[in-house]
């Protein structure tokens, strides 16, 4: 069955209401995210590396030690662990909470040396920093960035505030150089992320409309050869097996020269429901031309697709169908083999299809 988004879903900076359609955002936005990280996390190792051999010159003598195992032996190996996940693609929801849980465990460590130096002031900026890291470079979501953000400032506040107390001055501009971070940043990811969600309902929208049939709804025929491809594929590497059957209306050019095309139309219209109504879920259904349909079934033998097309065929002919009485299809059934490529499969088809309406129409023919 073919994917499609709703027209009147918004782009939200948070998520999609719709469930399905936040995990296929997800999905479409896992390589973006997966390469963004991987870059991040090991420019942020080498710049703890300089940070940490800067200790050497600039950290009190007694803290050199500390500062230096926690950035230098804790942090980025940390960092490059993430970065080793996202480069080789390992273990995505670890990768993010890993990447959650960097910023604080870093904003710990600052907030310990800030707590322990004699000039606080030089260490502070690297609080800023972080927030700013979360909210435009980590790659995280929204979602996630708001909440390591969050946990930042109020581990920040309660420890300036509570537990180290700074100098009042001092902490009244940290505190305003923080919110203005944050601020700075969630609107930043705000504005990114709403945009990113556009661009994604967009993507789908064109991809719906390149291969989706307007009059009917189903795939068209441009959707036919990936879909066929795909299930080639999987046919030579798993052993899988599948079918195909073409369907053609009878007599049809009868119904536009005589009702006219628009009433030809809707009984194209409902010729395709009674199929679609007829298929099980994990088959498709395309319209490959005028009056003709393609049917590709997953998993069957010869006799369980001719009972699925003997009982579509039979469902076509009781249908009471507006001013005409009576509408009957040809169905060319078929299954895959081994030497197959897209040309012969729909070939030997077309030929089964060829015979059924040799034999007088209303017919299912396999080759
Ligand atoms: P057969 O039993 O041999 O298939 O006869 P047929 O009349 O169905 O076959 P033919 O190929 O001669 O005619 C198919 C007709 O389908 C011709 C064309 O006018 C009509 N057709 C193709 N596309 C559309 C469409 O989108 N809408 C309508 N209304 N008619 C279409
Ligand atoms: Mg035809
Ligand atoms: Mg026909």
């Amino acid at each position: 069955m073919q994917y499609q988004t709703p027209n009147n879903i918004q782009a939200e900076a948070f998520s999609f209401k719709d469930e399905n359609v936040e995990n296929k955002y997800i999905e479409w936005n896992r390589p973006l995210v997966q390469n963004k990280v991987f870059l991040t996390t090991l420019l942020t190792a080498i710049l703890y590396i300089v940070y940490s051999q800067l200790h050497k010159i600039v950290a009190p003598l007694e803290m050199q030690d500390t500062m230096i195992m926690l950035h230098l032996y804790i942090t980025t190996p940390y960092l490059l662990f993430i970065s080793f996940l996202a480069y080789n693609k390992l273990n995505y929801k670890l990768m993010i909470f890993l990447l959650m849980i960097a910023p604080i465990v870093a904003a710990i460590y600052s907030l310990y040396i800030i707590s322990n130096v004699d000039i606080p002031l030089i260490y502070l900026s690297e609080i800023h920093l972080i927030i700013i890291w979360i909210f435009t470079i980590s790659g995280l979501r929204l979602k996630h960035a708001t909440i390591s953000a969050s946990v930042v400032v109020i581990m920040a506040f309660c420890t300036t505030n509570y537990i180290y107390p700074l100098n009042e001055k001092v902490f009244t501009m940290n505190m305003f150089w923080m919110s203005a971070s944050f601020s700075l940043g969630f609107l930043n990811a705000f504005i990114f992320e709403r945009s990113n969600r556009t661009v994604f309902l967009n993507t789908v929208k064109l991809e719906t409309l390149a291969t989706t049939d307007i009059l009917t709804g189903l795939n068209n025929r441009s959707k036919l050869s990936s879909l066929l491809s795909e299930e080639i594929g999987r046919s030579k590497r798993f052993g899988h097996s599948f079918g195909l059957t073409i369907i053609d209306i009878d007599f049809f050019k009868r119904i536009n020269d005589q009702y006219g095309h628009i009433f030809g139309d809707v009984v194209l219209v409902e010729v395709a429901d009674i199929i679609q109504k007829n298929t099980r879920s994990v088959d498709t259904v395309v319209r490959w031309g005028g009056e003709e349909f393609i049917i590709i079934y997953l998993e069957v033998d010869k006799d369980e697709i001719l009972k699925l097309s003997e009982k579509l065929r039979a469902e076509v002919e009781k249908h009471l169908f507006e001013n005409i009485d009576q509408q009957t299809i040809s169905i060319g059934a078929t299954l895959y083999e081994d030497k197959d490529d897209i040309k012969s499969i729909i070939n030997r088809a077309d030929s089964a299809l060829y015979k059924a309406k040799g034999n007088g129409r209303n017919r299912v023919e396999f080759l």
